[in-house]
């Protein structure tokens, strides 16, 4: 891969000169995500550690209402599958 820098893509633009967006396109490099997720941090908790119910009862808070969940059967706590009807001790409104 072609080595360009990013001074010399910015010089074309202003430039109008040819190759402005090949040039760019070519040095593009993917952004950080602007929110790491919470995996990056800390490992994800255990069904047993997070008092996980794969199916709670409707009186209590739900997956699927909680902060932490990730459509559609993800946690960003808890290591999953997680069940949009399931809950844990971890809930956040
Ligand atoms: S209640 Fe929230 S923290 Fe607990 S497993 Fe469900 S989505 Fe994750």
């Amino acid at each position: 891969m072609k080595l360009v820098h990013r001074r010399a893509v910015l010089l074309r633009c202003l430039t109008g000169g040819a190759g402005c967006l090949m040039a760019a396109s070519a040095s593009a490099q993917p952004l950080p995500s602007a929110q790491p997720s919470a995996q990056s941090y800390f490992p994800k908790s255990t069904h047993n550690q997070a008092g996980y119910l794969d199916h709670a009862q409707p009186e209590l808070r739900l997956c699927g209402a909680c902060n932490f969940f990730l459509n559609p059967d993800e946690c960003q706590i808890v290591e999953g599958p997680i069940n949009a009807y399931g809950s844990c001790d971890y809930y956040e409104d």
